[in-house]
This record gives C-alpha cells, structure tokens and sequence, in this order.
C-alpha cells in the first residue's frame, strides 16, 4: 500500500503498515491536528473526493480537489505549443482527471515548486505514462516515494519548454521554486510562484515566510534573494499555490515593494 497522510497530503513508497511519521508534518514548518497523525489511500481518496476543474486564463487550468483535501493544492495545466505541463501537483489522481487531461492532449512533464506540493506526484507520471517529474535538487531529502520518473535540476534555472523556465529561488525550501510562463498573463508574462513567494489576502502583495502555518519569518537577505532571482523575467500576473491567491496585474512592482515592506519591518529600530 501507498499511504498518504492526510495533513500534508504526501504519498509514501509502498509499505504493508503505515509509516511511524510523516517527517514533512513533524518539520517545523508544518504541523499535526490535535488528533495526531492519520493515513489514507489513493482508494479511498478516489471514494470520497473528486478534482474540479476552473479556466484561469487561455492556456491556463487550475485544478484541486473537492471536497478540500490536506492544505488545499491547486495545480495548474499550461497548455503550450510543446504539449502541457503540470505545475505543482494533487494527492488525487483518478481516472476522470486522466481522461479529461488526455482529451486536451495529455500531459508532457510535472514540476513542482517544493515538498508541501509532492503529493502523489509519482502516481500522477505513472497515470500518465512515466512522465518526468523535474525537482529541485535542494529538496531531495524530502522525496517520501522514490521513483525512477523524478528527474533532479540544480542551478539558478531549468528550461522546462519553449516559454516555461523554472527559477530556484529558496526561501521557504532551500531548493523552493518559481515557474515563469512567458506567454501568461495574454502576453504579458506570468509568474506561477507555490508559496515560495505567496500572494496574500489582499491580492496587491505577496509574502515570504519559512512557515506560513507556524508563522516563521525569513531573514532579510533570504527574501532579497529570492526576489532577485525572479526580478530578470517580465511577469504581469502571479498564480499562488491556492485558488484565491493570485495578483492579477501590476505583479513585478508588488513584490518590489512587498520585499521593501518586509525588510523595512525586519530593520525597524525597535520602539521603546
Ligand atoms: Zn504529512
Ligand atoms: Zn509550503
């Protein structure tokens, strides 16, 4: 059996019990409810649950899993004229969502910004026929089901596809990264960021955080970093990992100034 805790919603290499930890919950970045750890399976998910499917733009297709499931992901289908690429990735992968995703010309590749977002993401290639699941190598210590299917990047940048480079910036994760799709946004460039840079409630700024659930902040010098490594590509639009969260325009001077914000309010003297 493959379980797949239902905090965080990672799938574990096969096993005849479930795993004494899910050592993605117990990092200090994330958590477990007060009930403690619980296990599920890819079975009983496809039982109880299902992925909807919304047009976020041409080309652009969020998909997540209702009724909510673990923290909420939201994937996102980029159609390009190199076939389609996963953008991040669900714990529920079942035969719907593989027809319907064959039907719009099935699936090239998976990349995923960083562990919270691995989910079933081997059961995802194999649906669709041993595809490559391209991941930071910053992250490898995180991988939970080891599969010949994930291929490691390391360095600044990886070209995905004509149009589609992933850009490390660390951050929340060390090997945590961003997705720049340069047709997004009609034209105008889009950033599909996970949460290594997150789009807050009020959709005008984004935030940096080691933890969101926990509520650790990052150094200065991290956040710089991360903006600097996103700053040389034109973005209009940042899709975050959830389906509320994106910035529609404008996005390149908000993470300017939400950088400015945050450091100012790291650096401030403090008040007597
Ligand atoms: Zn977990
Ligand atoms: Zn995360």
């Amino acid at each position: 059996m493959n379980y797949i805790c239902v905090t965080c919603g990672t799938q574990f290499a096969e096993s005849a019990a479930p795993p004494a930890a899910c050592p993605l919950c117990t990092d200090e970045r994330q958590y477990l409810p007060p009930g403690g750890q619980r296990w599920t399976t890819l079975e009983q998910l496809r039982a109880e649950h299902r992925n909807a499917f919304q047009r976020l733009e041409p080309n652009l297709l969020g998909l997540g899993t209702v009724p909510q499931f673990a923290i909420g992901q939201r994937a996102l289908l980029i159609q390009t004229p190199a076939g389609n690429y996963l953008w991040d990735c669900l714990s529920l992968v079942d035969e719907a969502t593989v027809d319907l995703l064959n039907g719009l010309g099935g699936l090239r590749a998976i990349a995923i910004s960083h562990p919270h977002f691995y989910s079933s993401m081997v059961a995802w290639s194999h649906a669709f026929g041993r595809i490559p699941v391209y991941l930071h190598a910053a992250d490898r210590g995180n991988i939970q089901r080891p599969d010949p299917v994930l291929h490691f990047w390391d360095g600044p940048t990886h070209a995905l596809a004509p149009g589609l480079t992933l850009v490390h910036c660390g951050g929340h994760f060390a090997g945590s990264t961003a997705l720049h799709w340069a047709a997004g946004a009609e034209g105008r460039g889009a950033l599909l960021s996970g949460d290594t840079i997150t789009v807050v409630p009020d959709r005008r700024y984004v935030s940096f955080m080691r933890s969101y659930p926990n509520l650790i902040p990052l150094d200065a010098g991290t956040v710089e970093r991360v903006v600097a490594a996103v700053a040389p590509y034109p973005f209009d639009r940042i899709y975050g990992g959830w389906w509320d969260r994106v910035l529609d325009g404008g996005a390149q001077a908000a993470v300017q100034a939400s950088a400015a914000r945050y450091v100012a309010a790291l650096r401030h003297p403090p008040r007597d």
